[in-house]
């Protein structure tokens, strides 16, 4: 294998994040009352965006006069997160970006043409600056959700240095955003097939490469080893490094590897895995071309992770 895979739908970015720059207090105050600020609205999972180039999507950015008018509310420094910047030509900062946490969809009025776009579905037709933005700002808006309170004592806290801290009103104790790492596998023997699996909670004929979070105090090639061994009974020895996405649904970043297998026989969990098997490259071929076999969607790393082993992209069912 040379290199690693390209880069996957999610990992994609243009924007330069400019942490130093969240520290200023009137940071987010500033960059709404300057025009060229372009504005980005997230709830849930998803972004607003129109139709842009080549039939894809695009972000709808607006200036923070839309941003106010189509999304009231948003009392600073609650609701509001500063994203980076573009790099200005000739150096220097440009144009700045900022998402809009809306707490419901219905209080947040569209332009016609825009709509809400779930990021797993719309991600790999956005450009490389707005995958980054809505990426950030999906990751971001899933975290202050889910964090209201003071994991120390219970107490509210409050949205600090431009939505990337959120610090307790009791305590003064700050809280970050998490990243949960999961590994993600092509578990490939040694006779080159490939092992995919298929979970209970997945549409019916769905296959994939098998998934697990690392567990705390431990190396993501335990995890590896430990997930593989625990779904499908399969020994796993050396594993390679293929890349990585951000899976913010909440707060995954995946850890793509290839991994060897030292064994063949497969003994399903019940559970996590509920069926799984070794494909060939043409009989995973055939499968995918009469549907019983669904692969997962483009933009996740695990097609990547199956391409890859493949040699070319896979077609969909015909
Ligand atoms: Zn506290």
């Amino acid at each position: 294998m040379a290199g690693v895979i390209a880069e996957p739908p999610l990992s994609r970015t243009r924007t330069d994040r400019a942490a130093d720059a969240r520290v200023r207090p009137d940071l987010v105050p500033s960059l709404l009352t300057d025009a060229a600020t372009r504005v980005l609205l997230v709830h849930a999972g998803a972004v607003v965006t129109r139709d842009g180039g080549q039939g894809g999507q695009e972000l709808a950015l607006l200036d923070p006069g839309e941003a106010a008018l189509l999304s009231p509310g948003g009392k600073l420094p609650e609701g509001w997160a500063f994203l980076g910047h573009d790099d200005a030509p000739g150096g220097g900062r440009g144009t700045a970006y900022l998402a809009r946490l809306v707490p419901d969809v219905a209080s947040a009025v569209l332009v016609p043409g825009d709509r809400w776009s779930p990021l797993r579905e719309v991600g790999g037709q956005l450009s490389a600056r707005d995958a980054g933005l809505a990426t950030a700002a999906v990751a971001l808006e899933a975290w202050h959700v889910r964090h209201p309170r003071c994991p120390r004592c219970g107490e509210v806290t409050v949205s600090h240095s431009a939505g990337w801290v959120r610090r307790c009103t009791a305590d003064g104790s700050d809280h970050y955003p998490r990243t949960d790492p999961a590994v993600i596998m092509a578990v490939v023997d040694g006779r080159d097939r490939l092992l995919l699996g298929h979970s209970a909670h997945w549409p019916e004929n769905r296959f994939s490469t098998l998934a697990g979070f690392v567990e705390p105090g431990e190396s993501v090639e335990s995890a590896i080893r430990r997930e593989v061994l625990e779904e499908v009974g399969v020994t796993v020895g050396g594993v390679e490094y293929r890349g990585s996405q951000p899976w913010p649904f909440p707060a995954s970043l995946m850890l793509g590897f290839r991994a060897r297998a030292l064994s063949e026989d497969i003994t399903v969990d019940g559970e996590e895995v509920t069926q799984a098997r070794w494909f060939e490259r043409t009989e995973l071929r055939a499968a995918v071309r009469s549907g019983s076999v669904l692969l997962p969607s483009s933009t996740s790393i695990a097609r990547m992770l199956i391409e890859e082993w493949y040699g070319s992209e896979l077609p969909d069912a015909i």
